[in-house]
């Protein structure tokens, strides 16, 4: 018998009832009350919730140009940055944590600044007080990219909150999914204003609805055990034999974002689904927490939250290997076997090539930092479908090559 794909990160599975289209209640109004927030706005991807931000801080300073983003991050927020028609400029990032280098940061902010990005990279909790602080002093705003954050809390309240904006992604591997789908919040009521306001020119649009119902459906469908190998598995192996490792990790992003409304069905699945996500992370987190004692034990570096007031949320169990030679060495012997291996992201965002033409102002920014993360770093999949015997094997493996190392 084969074993079963595991997914990359710990989504939540859709169940059949979950796609019956009415009675579900409002999704917008339950996110915000599951989010503890008076409300959120919706936007039908992550990258279409910043660049809503994007504009709205825009009209409230518009003489101001750059946006500052961890140079190891999602390359969509690049394209997203470059869409606006805003210059990209990448801070480096700690040695010791994923958070922006605070002495960087402070460098690059200035009156040209519109806005920080900290970033809650994989569902660890950022440390948002540090780039408040740099942006504050040269008057820009800060966006919490909370895309991979959905649920996680910093002193007992939603991430998202501490800045002046925050989103979250709702795309597939995000954990709650509409296939595609974005949220944004605001503490500050006059910035919900501006973000409404800025997001009253996305329209419905048939051709896109469509399409991301029907991906919706495949995904309701082909998420499970014995599917997945079809969906996700195959696709994989694909790109792993052609030695693609961008497409591999899905960082193989199309220029143009599409902006348009989330239409009522995909919301009444979330809303459904939704009702599950709070158990579904308790037992996502206690399954982490185990494993990252495991972890520990055999000497491995894991990632985690730098505070006990941070509370992050756990799609992956984050390793920092000893050297990018020995993360090669894992990524190629398992990566594609179906045990949910994968990367964050492959490269530091100069690195990539394909999207050398958006980030030209930031080609000067020294990125070293963001590089040995990108090398090092792998990312282990937390699916409760990674039972505790083939994680056991892995954790052998992984011992394996840290004695080689
Ligand atoms: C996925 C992601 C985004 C974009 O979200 P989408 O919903 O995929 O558009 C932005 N930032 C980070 C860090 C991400 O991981």
């Amino acid at each position: 018998m084969r074993e079963i794909t595991v997914p990359p990160t710990a989504g939540l599975p859709l169940q059949s009832a979950d796609l019956w289209p009415w009675g579900a209640g409002n999704f917008a109004q339950l996110m915000a009350g599951w989010l503890a927030v008076p409300e959120v706005q919706l936007q039908c991807s992550g990258t279409s919730a910043l660049m809503v931000a994007l504009r709205a801080l825009k009209t409230l300073k518009p003489q101001r140009r750059e946006v500052i983003a961890p140079a190891y991050t999602c390359p969509l927020v690049a394209l997203a940055v470059a869409q606006c028609g805003l210059q990209l400029r990448l801070c480096d990032l700690r040695s010791d944590t994923l958070d922006m280098d605070a002495e960087r940061l402070q460098a690059l902010c200035s009156e040209q600044t519109l806005a920080v990005l900290p970033t809650h990279l994989c569902g660890r909790v950022a440390d948002v007080e540090a780039a408040l602080q740099s942006a504050r002093a040269v008057g820009a705003y800060v966006i919490e990219d909370a895309a991979q954050a959905l649920g996680a809390r910093s002193d007992g309240v939603s991430v998202g909150l501490k800045g002046d904006v925050g989103f979250f992604s709702l795309a597939v591997g995000k954990g709650l999914s509409t296939f595609e789908g974005g949220v944004l919040i605001a503490r500050d009521p006059a910035m919900r204003a501006a973000l409404k306001a800025a997001g009253r020119t996305t329209r419905f649009s048939p051709w896109w609805e469509l399409r991301r119902s029907v991906e919706l459906l495949g995904y309701a469908l082909l998420y499970r055990p014995r599917w997945l190998h079809l969906a996700y598995g195959k696709p994989l192996a694909a790109s792993l034999s052609r030695g693609d490792w961008v497409e591999a990790a899905g960082d193989d992003f199309d220029d143009h974002i599409p902006q348009h409304s989330l239409g009522r069905w995909r919301q009444a699945v979330g809303a459904r689904a939704l009702r599950r996500l709070h158990h579904f992370q308790r037992t996502t987190a206690e399954q982490a927490r185990m494993r990252v004692a495991q972890l520990k034990d055999c000497g491995l570096d894991v990632v985690t939250d730098a505070t006990p007031a941070a509370q992050g949320v756990w799609p992956v169990i984050l390793l920092r290997l000893p050297s990018q030679r020995i993360r090669d060495a894992v990524m190629r012997a398992h990566w594609g076997d179906g045990s949910g291996l994968s990367l964050p992201f492959v490269h530091a965002l100069p690195d990539y090539g394909r999207y050398g033409h958006v980030l030209a102002s930031a080609c000067d920014d020294d990125v070293s930092q963001a590089r040995d993360w990108a090398g090092r770093l792998l990312a282990i999949s937390n699916s409760p479908w990674l039972d505790d015997a083939r994680f056991a094997q892995f954790l052998s493996v992984l011992e394996g090559a840290l004695l080689q190392g």
